[in-house]
């Protein structure tokens, strides 16, 4: 294959048929999306924010992108400005994982920290703040804008539906941003309103009523409702602790050769435990956001 640009490998990841035992006969089948160039799902998400900022005007070659992330939407925006030359300032908790962090300045963008404690409204806090000092800046806001959900919609669920030729009986997805779940779950129930949709939180997460706390499990879990959540059908929310979601990261590296990310281990384990309450041979489809290499120094490999 050959290619002008890394860019150009963004999206069209390989849906894997899961080589695993599931319950009732079922499959379930994972969008491994480590496979985009930064290694994350969000790749597609900063190029599509980049894209609609420039298309509707609020972006041009001299404006200074800045965005409050946990690291995988830092690692899509700077590859995703790069080509314009933007300057990209991330606002990132400091507990997120120091191999995100490094991966965001190797391309070549600046990091602010804000305080762990503070959690991800500490970071959107400050990335406002910071907005408000300097000219011509754009802050994309992942959380509340509704391009998140609509670059899924548009790229990730057609891909989705493009692979498979029976119908899609669960979609199963964790929710930071809430992002991926929203776009994806619409344009399948558009396909199959049949279909059902369940969030995967980790325990810490507020979805479930549980009490907020902090989890290992990264890039999943909110500390408020996401917004593309209001007029969405959500049929359950699955809440899953670290040590299964561990369990299940472990169980794909050693047996599948898989590296998986914690919030990938996250959406097997509440997969599997839907597939035991759903009729046999359903077909389940879920998410494998990133890779576990941007998580060595939390040693997930070791128990
Ligand atoms: N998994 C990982 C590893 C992530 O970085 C994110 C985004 N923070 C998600 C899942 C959740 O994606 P979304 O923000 O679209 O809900």
């Amino acid at each position: 294959m050959l290619i002008q640009n890394v860019h150009q490998l963004i999206g069209h990841t390989p849906l894997i048929d899961l080589p695993i035992a599931v319950p009732n006969d079922s499959h379930i089948y994972a969008k491994l999306e480590m496979f985009n160039p930064g290694g994350s799902i969000k790749d597609r998400l900063g190029a599509y924010l980049i894209q609609d900022g420039y298309q509707r005007g609020i972006i041009n070659d001299q404006t200074t992108i800045i965005e409050p992330t946990a690291g995988n939407t830092g690692i899509g925006l700077a590859l995703a400005t790069q080509p314009h030359h933007l300057r990209t300032i991330l606002v990132v908790p400091e507990k997120f994982s120091a191999e995100k962090q490094t991966l965001m300045q190797a391309l070549g963008a600046e990091l602010v920290h804000t305080p762990s404690e503070l959690g991800i409204k500490g970071a959107i806090a400050k990335a406002e703040s910071l907005a408000a000092t300097i000219d011509n800046s754009y802050v994309p806001m992942q959380f509340k804008n509704p391009a998140n959900p609509a670059a899924y919609y548009q790229t990730l669920a057609p891909e989705l539906t493009a692979d498979l030729t029976q119908p899609i009986d669960a979609f199963v997805a964790g929710a930071g941003s809430g992002g991926t779940f929203a776009g994806i779950a619409k344009y399948l129930q558009q396909q199959n309103p049949a279909i059902q949709t369940v969030v995967v939180e980790p325990a810490g997460s507020i979805l479930n009523g549980g009490p907020a706390h902090a989890h290992r499990t990264e890039g999943i879990g909110v500390e408020f409702i996401p917004p593309f959540f209001k007029d969405l059908t959500i049929d359950q929310t699955l809440t899953i602790s670290d040590a299964d979601a561990f369990a299940q990261v472990r169980h794909l590296a050693r047996d599948h050769g898989l590296f998986v990310g914690s919030s990938s281990g996250a959406a097997l384990a509440a997969s599997l435990k839907l597939a035991a309450k759903l009729p046999a041979h359903s077909t389940i489809v879920t998410i494998f956001p990133d890779s576990s290499e941007r998580y060595l120094s939390q040693k997930i490999y070791e128990k």
